[in-house]
């Protein structure tokens, strides 16, 4: 199984307060990862290259804790969130990476999957190299110290890195002077710069630029490398020319609604699903609901195109925390009843539509279902705002392998009557580029069409 990496990244160069905004840039990138986070802050005008680091497992407000934060002085600061799915749920694998190499301290902060990690980290460890992680960025550190002894600055080193890596990455390196944000070529993960009282912003989503107040400034372009130094900010072609294909799973799950990327608001793609939906597979209903919190903006966009009225039909518990998530098989159905309940008084005696972003395994939508027939829900008939899951990322997003996948075993009719629906609708993949507003389709859709850009 693919090791998977959903993270959030967020960076700042030049402000007094890096590890306060850093602190409240992964709070609001949180929905990213939960596993664990972590910041690193450097002073630029230290000639010692200290990096302070505080990390580990928990969520955001857990680890870093007010005396955290106060310690971690400086100027310049990188962060990140992490969630993993398979194994490595371990404090070393937590970032941002701290190394010591030969011209001084390298720190680095990164979200994605490398497709050629394994072949690059055997390639090293049979020349003697040794790793404390399991982790991808473990290995692009490594590499870029590797590079920078016979490249002329941090900058080229991490240009000739990107030459040698394959896969989704948006990354943050911070040596004692520069700040470095890298995109890779496909523009598979969001990465954008803002501006904060002159203070340079790289982070994952626009909704984190928001959070600390700062300006948007653009998102980062696919290939391309950013380096703040003394101020000033370079662009640097990587010279890797791929044509973008950023992740279309961002648009239909991952990112919050409140962000906008590369052009498009994470909250239109959303509602427009939800109106295709409504157009494809039209429905006799009397209420429309959605999944909090990823269904809700399809579930008012198919409200909105059907004309059958939005209501909210589920309360969510904001205060479930990630470990949570993963209770035993016995514990599960209760698990879902405190993080997802039902209002009885909305969904009673009515035909209801459910909309939900994906169906991976099958599980989540069949306890609603299940939940709403019990609420007295008298038809339930569920709305999927993306195509059927086929295939697994190598990209970082979780979607498992094959066998996981309800939809590679089952026919959609199938699915319907494994879930317990009276009927079930998905988008098609030739869809999501009308989702994204007529997009040319710039999106890699491979775990629903199995076109992967690059392996
Ligand atoms: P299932 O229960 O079918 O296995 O999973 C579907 C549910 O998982 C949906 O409610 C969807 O919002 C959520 N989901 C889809 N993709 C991801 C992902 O990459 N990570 C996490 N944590 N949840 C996901
Ligand atoms: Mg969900």
């Amino acid at each position: 199984m693919a090791i998977h990496e959903e993270c959030g990244v967020f960076g700042i160069y030049g402000s007094k307060d890096c590890a306060g905004d850093v602190y409240y840039g992964l709070f609001s990138l949180q929905h990213r990862g939960q596993e664990s986070c972590g910041i690193a802050t450097t002073s630029l005008a230290d000639n010692e290259f200290d990096v302070k680091c505080v990390k580990g497992m928990g969520l955001v407000s857990d680890v870093l804790s007010k005396d955290k934060i106060q310690s971690l002085t400086g100027d310049m600061a990188i962060g990140h969130v992490r969630y993993s799915t398979s194994g490595a749920s371990v404090p070393e694998n937590a970032q941002p990476i701290v190394s010591h190499y030969s011209k001084g301290t390298i720190s680095i902060a990164h979200n994605g999957n490398l497709t050629n990690a394994q072949e690059l980290k055997s390639e090293l460890v049979d020349k003697g190299a040794i790793f404390h992680t399991t982790t991808d960025s473990e290995v692009i550190a490594y590499l870029i110290a590797l590079k920078r002894a016979t490249t002329p600055s941090v900058e080229e080193a991490v240009k000739e890195v990107m030459g040698l890596i394959k896969g989704g990455y948006a990354l943050l390196v911070m040596s004692p002077r520069k700040l470095i944000a890298a995109r890779d070529p496909f523009g598979l993960k969001p990465l954008v710069m803002g501006m904060l009282d002159g203070a340079y912003i790289f982070c994952s989503e626009t909704c984190a630029l928001e959070a600390v107040g700062a300006d948007f400034i653009r998102d980062v372009n696919p290939g391309e490398i950013i380096v703040v130094e003394d101020g000033n900010v370079k662009s640097i072609d990587s010279g890797i020319k791929r044509g973008m294909k950023k992740c279309v799973f961002e648009y239909i799950y991952f990112a919050r609604p409140d962000s906008v990327i590369d052009g498009i608001a994470v909250a239109d793609a959303r509602r427009e699903a939800g109106r295709i939906l409504a157009r494809k597979h039209p429905c006799d209903c009397d209420i429309v609901i959605g999944v909090p919190e990823s269904g809700i903006d399809a579930a008012l966009g198919f409200a909105a195109e059907s004309g059958i009225p939005y209501e909210k039909g589920f309360v969510k518990n904001s205060y479930v925390g990630r470990t949570f998530i993963k209770p035993s098989q016995e514990q599960r159905k209760q698990a879902v009843k405190i993080k997802l309940n039902p209002i009885s008084s909305v969904v009673k005696g009515k035909r209801v539509v459910i909309i939900d972003d994906s169906i991976v395994r099958g599980n989540t939508i069949a306890d609603q279902i299940h939940l709403l027939r019990n609420a007295g829900a008298t038809e339930v008939h569920v709305r999927i705002s993306s195509p059927p899951f086929l295939h697994p990322c190598y990209y970082g997003t979780d979607v498992p392998d094959e066998e996981h996948l309800i939809a590679c075993t089952h026919t959609i009719p199938e699915i319907c009557s494994s879930i317990g629906a009276d009927s079930l609708g998905y988008l098609e993949p030739a869809d999501l580029n009308d989702m994204l507003g007529g997009d040319d389709f710039r999106y890699c859709d491979a775990c629903f069409t199995g076109n992967y850009p690059e392996r």
